[in-house]
């Protein structure tokens, strides 16, 4: 009798497991508005049943703006290089939707030191940015997406306004939409009728290259602050668009882990990050720790990752006055996994990054004059930071390669970095007016400027989970010096120009010389070739009469 009783306990237990209408998710104290379309209205399955691919997702999201017009707003940043759109949906309540670019424009000014003063935060909405699944087959995110949008458009009562009354959150379902397609087809398609838990299933165990990574295999999560590709620049294009104060980042760890949330490792801090953005960090994390208490999870803080390389998600914000929030749930991968906890099923991995998107809106709530005024701070006291530096800023340029020196100063535009030509009194051989930018590190963007010149040569710890060391012109191989002392700056630039090639010398009537230093010179090579051209390469230096002059080629 025992043995049967146990034997029934363990069936229920499975039926919870597997039979997930939305109502495992949600708060039970919360009415919501039967207008609005359920997730499995739409996608045709249950939250958790399948792993929902990337166009079901939008086709949600798309419903949900339509349903909630006076809630959600769906926005399109731009498109994959599969063609998917990043889709980001603005959510606010009734009243802020009214105003929603005057609330936008007092974000703007309040990282302008020259007019943040005059900013009343009093009654200010705080924007939160809530990201998921950067990490494609990380995707417990991307599915807690479709339960948090349900929430956020059809919850009802006192709570959710007032939240919504306080908080714009800008939210994007998937950071990485072609990862996303690419593994919820490999995890529905090796999908089970009767789940297998075993790790060594096929199931759990994708082919390389993976989910993780965009369609060029590119790890977007390393990719927030050299912005080489498409989905970085969409997506960064909106984050300075709003200058959210809180960004979050959810991704999936080891199955046998269970939830993590920042603060990471105290010694592994960027040192250019305030400590009073890890205090705010630390505040926040109480709000996850009650909201996880709530339904009985497990987690753990303080350990493991790092808060370190300002290419991730979770870190890029640190260094633009705001704070960034990791997360990081164990993976159950598929749909239900054995691991040194127990039996992990995919529903449970959704749920918790459910609650910590609530416990996130909800602290940011609570805490909205804190983050705001610290955002203020951080660039009203760049000035100060500039002054006790010894380094007063940057010059740039390679003579040789102006495509190269073009998207350098492309890339600092896009952190809203200012450059400057040189003065017309420039001296230093090393550096051409046309082919050189200056930057001065006394302006707000003091701190990201730092982190893309500088050379860190110490750590206060030697264990790291990533990345410690990116200087950028050293990776794009451009020559740049320090400037100290007092430094003269020539024009700001408002627009870059892209550099344009020409022929010197017209038509010939024998052939053409092309210099091999320019970034483009092998595409145009390319091109030659395609046209069905002949073409030689020189293997010495050597010097030729080229249109009425001698010219040297390297
Ligand atoms: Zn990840």
């Amino acid at each position: 009798m025992k043995k049967l009783s146990f034997l029934f306990a363990q069936l229920f237990f499975v039926g919870l497991i597997f039979s997930q209408d939305l109502k495992y998710y949600l708060p039970d104290s919360v009415s919501y508005d039967p207008s609005i379309p359920k997730p499995k209205d739409i996608i045709y399955h249950e939250v958790g049943e399948w792993h929902v691919t990337h166009d079901r997702l939008v086709n949600y999201m798309k419903v949900i703006a339509t349903a909630a017009p006076q809630r959600v707003k769906l926005e399109t940043m731009g498109l994959t290089y599969e063609s998917r759109p990043q889709v980001l949906l603005i959510i606010t309540s009734p009243k802020n939707h009214q105003r929603l670019e005057e609330i936008r424009q007092h974000n703007i000014k309040l990282v302008d030191p020259s007019q943040s003063a005059s900013v009343n935060i009093e009654n200010m909405p705080v924007v939160v940015y809530i990201g998921h699944s950067i990490h494609g087959n990380e995707s417990s995110g991307t599915n807690a997406a479709l339960v948090s949008a349900y929430y956020l458009a059809a919850a009802q009562g006192k709570q959710i306004d007032e939240l919504l009354e306080n908080v714009v959150i800008l939210f994007d379902p998937s950071f990485n939409p072609d990862g996303l397609q690419r593994f919820s087809t490999w995890a529905n398609q090796h999908k089970s009728k009767n789940l297998v838990s075993d790790p060594n299933s096929r199931e759990f165990n994708e082919v390389w290259p993976g989910g993780r990574f965009n369609h060029y295999w590119f790890d977007l999560n390393r990719d927030w602050l050299p912005a080489v590709h498409i989905e970085s620049q969409n997506r960064l294009t909106w984050y300075h668009k709003w200058k959210p104060n809180i960004l979050t980042d959810h991704h999936e760890q080891g199955s046998n882990a269970t939830f993590f949330f920042q603060p990471g490792v105290p010694s592994r801090v960027n040192p250019l990050t305030p400590d009073k953005n890890q205090d705010l960090t630390g505040k926040l994390g109480k709000f996850h720790a009650k909201f996880l208490d709530r339904i009985g999870s497990l987690y753990f803080t303080k350990e493991n990752y790092d808060d370190f390389y300002y290419g991730k998600g979770s870190t890029y914000p640190d260094v633009n006055g705001a704070i960034g929030i990791l997360f990081e749930q164990a993976s159950s991968r598929g749909h239900l996994q054995l691991t040194a906890n127990g039996l992990l099923s995919f529903p449970a991995t959704i749920k918790n990054q459910f609650v910590t998107t609530l416990s996130t809106l909800e602290g940011a709530k609570v805490l909205r004059k804190e983050f705001l005024e610290y955002q203020r701070d951080f660039y009203k006291l760049a000035a100060n930071r500039a002054a006790a530096y010894t380094v007063k800023g940057y010059v740039f340029g390679d003579k040789n390669d102006l495509a190269k020196t073009f998207h350098f100063a492309e890339m600092l535009k896009r952190h809203q970095i200012e450059i400057n030509e040189l003065p017309d009194n420039w001296s230093d051989a090393g550096f051409e007016k046309e082919s050189a930018y200056m930057v001065s590190l006394n302006q707000p963007q003091h701190s990201l400027i730092r982190a893309i010149f500088e050379k860190t040569y110490d750590y206060k710890d030697s264990l790291f989970y990533d990345i410690t060391a990116w200087t950028m012109p050293l990776a794009f191989g451009i020559p740049y010096a320090e400037l100290t002392g007092a430094i003269a700056l020539g024009n700001k630039v408002e627009s870059l120009k892209t550099p344009k090639a020409g022929i010197i010398g017209g038509r010939s009537n024998y052939g053409y010389l092309i210099k091999w230093d320019e970034l483009y010179a092998p595409a145009a090579l390319n091109e030659l070739l395609n046209a069905g051209l002949v073409a030689k390469v020189a293997t010495n230096s050597f010097e030729t009469g080229v249109s009425g002059g001698n010219k040297k080629f390297s």
